[in-house]
């Protein structure tokens, strides 16, 4: 399969991209190309422009910041899941990673991508909700934080505005009660459901259009899960009661 026509941009500044992303009509940004090149091939997503963040030099980097580990651009899940500080600072974070995927796929998917694509029953970006953390947006307008409980709008939308490159993610120090847990058909596939725990905090995955947080009391109530060929709404929902006694219990 082959995608449409586009126009390629290989900035070689976080500026340079940022001036693209704020000149040109319709352009996307590409960074593990996980998620975007099968859009691309399937002709479900139909950008002018493409902007390859790939070749930016220092954006690469893991660091502990405000107690917590950010994590910038161009860190693959694959860093994430090799590194000590992170293992030390979050394990959640750790834990989280490691169901993303296949480690094929975690070798070029970035965590940043991750957030910003936004996918309902994404492992990230629930994560990011239960443990409070935020993004950093970049644009030719200056810079702006975006709490998790603000970024995640809708199924594949985000706060991020069009000419917005997402630079940077802080994930907190997660609490020494924290766990993750979730159910797919075969290993490596999106869940069906997940729970995320950060101490008396819980985020829920794949049963709304974006992660929520939900009282570990009574962790279905107000949801409304779509059903598919996978699994029913109410599957979906004996699921996360399951996944979050799990969560607590661990
Ligand atoms: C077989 C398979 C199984 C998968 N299973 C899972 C899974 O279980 N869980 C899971 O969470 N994911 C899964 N994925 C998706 C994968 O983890 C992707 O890597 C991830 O969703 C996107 O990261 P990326 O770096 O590849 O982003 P890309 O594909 O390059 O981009 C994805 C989207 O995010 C935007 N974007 C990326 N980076 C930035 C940035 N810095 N600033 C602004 N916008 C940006 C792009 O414009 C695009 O819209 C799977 C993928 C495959 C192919």
């Amino acid at each position: 399969m082959k995608p449409p026509p586009f126009e390629y941009h290989a900035p070689a500044s976080v500026d340079e991209a940022c001036a693209l992303l704020g000149s040109l009509e319709d352009a996307k940004v590409l960074a593990g190309g996980q998620s975007l090149v099968p859009l691309l091939n399937f002709r479900l997503a139909r950008p002018a422009h493409i902007v390859d963040i790939n070749r930016i030099p220092n954006l690469d980097r893991i660091y502990e910041r405000d107690g917590g580990v950010a994590v910038q651009a161009l860190v693959r899940h694959a860093g994430v899941e090799d590194s000590e500080l992170v293992a030390r600072v979050c394990p959640l974070l750790s834990a989280a990673v490691r169901l993303v995927a296949h480690r094929v796929i975690r070798n070029r998917g970035t965590v940043c991508g991750s957030l910003a694509h936004a996918d309902p029953a994404a492992e990230l970006p629930a994560v990011l909700l239960a443990l409070g953390g935020h993004v950093v947006a970049r644009s030719t307008r200056g810079e702006r934080t975006i709490p998790a409980s603000d970024f995640f709008t809708s199924v594949m939308q985000s706060a991020l505005a069009q000419d917005e490159l997402l630079v940077e993610a802080w994930f907190p120090a997660s609490p020494k009660k924290s766990a993750i847990a979730e159910e797919s058909r075969r290993h490596g596939d999106f869940a069906l459901a997940g729970a995320v725990r950060a101490g008396d905090r819980l985020a829920l995955f794949g049963v709304a259009p974006t992660p929520v947080l939900a009282d570990p009391k009574n962790p279905t109530q107000g949801l409304q899960p779509s059903g598919d060929v996978e699994a029913s709404p109410e599957f979906r929902l004996h699921l996360v009661q399951v996944l979050t006694d799990r969560v607590f219990a661990a």
